[in-house]
């Protein structure tokens, strides 16, 4: 049965069969899926995880500083003992969840490079 890619991307899992592991460690790309054989040395998500990261993490962090630099007016000192650290910890902690997302997207949209050759066009 064929994984859903969202499924699949949430729980880092090959894109093909969403039961192999698709880490070696913490953000290596595995060659090949333990478990179908499907080849995954292809696989490449570049920049898109960390572009994800910035901007997503760094929003929610820049909301939370505000919220309560407003409300509870803190001292600078607390605003970096808070913000620092959370945005450390939850960039560390969802970079491999965008990459396996992206990665798992590139395969259910079956994404390739761009060619001088591609028109566009279906023949
Ligand atoms: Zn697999």
């Amino acid at each position: 049965m064929k994984a859903g890619p969202i499924l699949a991307g949430l729980a880092c899992r090959c894109p093909a069969c969403g039961k192999g592991a698709l880490f070696k460690g913490y953000l290596k790309v595995r060659p090949i899926c333990e478990v179908c054989g499907f080849d995954l040395r292809a696989a490449d998500s570049g920049d898109g995880p960390a572009v994800f990261i910035i901007l997503i993490v760094g929003g929610f962090v820049a909301f939370l500083a505000l919220y309560f630099q407003l409300n509870y007016t803190l001292p600078i000192w607390v605003h970096l003992v808070l913000w620092l650290p959370l945005t450390a910890v939850l960039s560390l902690i969802l970079m491999p969840v965008f990459k396996s997302l992206l990665i798992t997207a590139q395969y259910h949209f079956k994404a390739s490079e761009a060619r001088n050759s591609d028109t566009g066009h279906e023949d």
